[in-house]
């Protein structure tokens, strides 16, 4: 009899509270599912980054006296065999909220655990609640998760005879080339790194950095993929974060590597990403599902081959610095927070498409994709939520406001390169615009006029205001401090949204 750890997005031996409860002998496994691979938000490049810290977990368990067990297949299939041929005594994993495949696939394992009278202990390893009752006092029991010891890697733990099997070059058959991209490297220690270098000091610029593509790639913490796989936990971050927060506010100001609120800036988006997750948790069907019915139900689906789908997924829209956007995202994997929601409302509001369909292609895109935080601000950013004001960012006022000298464009839209920097963002002015460029696909004061139209109507369908109440209560955040969502009622911070907003939309281009 032996326990198994079920490796999932946990890929770490430190902080680690399934491998901390299991008892010897322990087999450690990784199963590396195709039909999940299969799925329309998963991607090579996903797998790339995966297999980098698969390899890096091999080493840190070997460092432990524990192998990496790798095996390819179904899940309760594996799971069935191992218990027949060596006997499961207990399994442990940590608590996953995954995408509606991953939730499908843990209610088979849970129910073959119930069949089969074994226990399957699943541990929390963010602050996000299963089976949460109300949203009142989320915030108290996050901080009281992530204030609790960050555990040491095990020691003294030993496997059985096992043959570990290798990691495989890839889950299915498809082109070994496909995903190759430009990707920050995986592992815990190029993400302790990252974690490190922008306390020491990367992050001074932090707060106004990360709004422009052109600062963000080195401003941001780029943490983001080694929290999606659990390279880092996010207590020990937390953690982290919250004594270089105090450590340096006691220094004078002029001895500080970075400002107080870029520590700050950061920790929020820590509890952001479990606030975000949380939704998910409770409410799996919103990776398929508008959170308001009135979204819902105006929802028309795109198809795969819609020439603006095709047209706002390749980078070619006819925005330049929109284009520059995608085609970055392409080539790296990553793109800020701030370039993500204009991508996302642009395709949503400005083209007209259903937001499964473009959410998918972005899922698809980032390495860090985490669909906790992915689909709900997929909705948020697509007014699918009605608990938040709809932004309809103007793709030319972002590229001046974010890229004013347009050297972003000129990287990775060369068919303007050559033109004055104004011009570059406005190619179109041009009695002659460039013939390898396309003119842009719609046009920007009609396609915000349709936009304004459609949210107008489905905020004027009956019971709105009582859904968005009900969707406030399940989901939104109760801290001013935290909230990005708003609270039916609170008009006077949302009139100064909406006016923000409406100058976004308004630009005369
Ligand atoms: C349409 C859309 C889709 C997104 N999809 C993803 C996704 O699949 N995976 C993902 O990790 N992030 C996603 N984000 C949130 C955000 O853009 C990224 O977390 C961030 O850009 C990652 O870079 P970073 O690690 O340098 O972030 P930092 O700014 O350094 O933040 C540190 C961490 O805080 C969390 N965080 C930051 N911003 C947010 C936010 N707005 N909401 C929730 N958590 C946040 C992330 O875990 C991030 O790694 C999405 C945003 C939008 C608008």
């Amino acid at each position: 009899m032996l326990d198994v750890v079920w490796f999932k997005r946990d890929l770490r031996v430190a902080d680690h509270a399934a491998l901390a409860a299991a008892r010897a002998p322990v087999l450690p496994l990784y199963i590396v599912e195709p039909e999940y691979w299969r799925g329309d938000d998963a991607s090579p490049r996903q797998w790339h980054f995966l297999r980098a810290a698969l390899e890096d977990l091999r080493a840190q368990l070997a460092a432990l006296g524990l192998p990496l067990v790798v095996r390819r297949g179904d899940a309760v299939a594996l799971l069935a065999r191992l218990h027949a041929e060596r006997g499961i005594r207990a399994l442990h994993s940590h608590e996953e909220t995954g995408n509606l495949w991953t939730y499908g696939r843990d209610r088979a394992v849970a129910r073959f655990c119930r069949e089969a009278g074994l226990p399957w202990h699943e541990h929390p390893q963010f602050g996000v609640v299963r089976r949460l009752g109300s949203r009142d006092g989320w915030a108290r029991r996050w901080a009281g998760f992530m204030g609790t010891p960050v555990q040491a890697p095990p020691r003294g733990l030993s496997a059985p005879e096992v043959i570990e099997g290798a990691i495989p070059e890839q889950p299915f058959d498809w082109n070994p080339e496909d995903g190759l991209v430009e990707a920050q490297p995986a592992g815990r220690a190029a993400a302790l790194d990252l974690l490190e270098s922008f306390l020491a000091g990367r992050g001074a610029d932090y707060r106004r950095g990360m709004s422009s593509p052109v600062s963000a790639p080195t401003a941001c913490s780029r943490l983001s993929p080694h929290l999606a796989l659990g390279s880092l936990s996010m207590r020990e971050v937390v953690q982290r974060v919250e004594r270089a927060g105090r450590d340096i506010a006691a220094l004078p100001p002029s001895q500080r590597p970075l400002p107080v609120g870029a520590v700050q800036s950061l920790a929020s988006r820590l509890h952001w990403h479990c606030h975000f997750i949380q939704k998910l948790e409770s409410e799996p069907e919103l990776e398929r599902r508008a959170a308001h019915p009135a979204a819902e139900a105006a929802r028309r689906p795109t198809a795969p081959d819609d020439p603006l789908l095709l047209a706002w997924a390749e980078g070619r829209t006819g925005y330049p610095f929109l284009d520059a956007c995608m085609r970055s995202l392409i080539a790296t994997g990553w793109i800020n927070f701030r370039m993500r929601a204009m991508l996302m409302s642009f395709a949503s509001h400005h083209l007209g498409l259903d937001w499964a369909a473009s959410g998918a292609h972005l899922a698809r895109l980032f390495v860090d994709y985490e669909p906790g935080i992915h689909w709900p601000q997929v909705q948020m950013q697509s007014g699918a939520t009605g608990i938040n004001t709809p932004r309809l960012y103007n793709p030319v006022k972002q590229g001046l406001d974010q890229d004013p000298e347009a050297v972003f464009i000129a990287r990775w839209v060369p068919e303007v390169a050559h033109l004055p920097a104004g011009l570059r963002h406005m190619p179109w002015r041009l009695e002659i615009p460039p013939a390898a460029y396309p003119a842009p696909v719609v046009e920007l004061s009609a396609a915000l006029q349709a936009a304004r139209e459609r949210i107008s109507r489905i905020r004027a369908a009956a019971g709105f205001e009582a859904e968005a109440r009900r969707v406030f209560q399940k989901h939104g955040s109760r801290q001013r401090r935290f909230a990005q969502d708003d609270p039916m009622g609170e008009r006077a911070r949302i009139a100064r949204r909406e006016e923000k907003a409406r100058r976004q939309m308004t630009l005369d281009v």
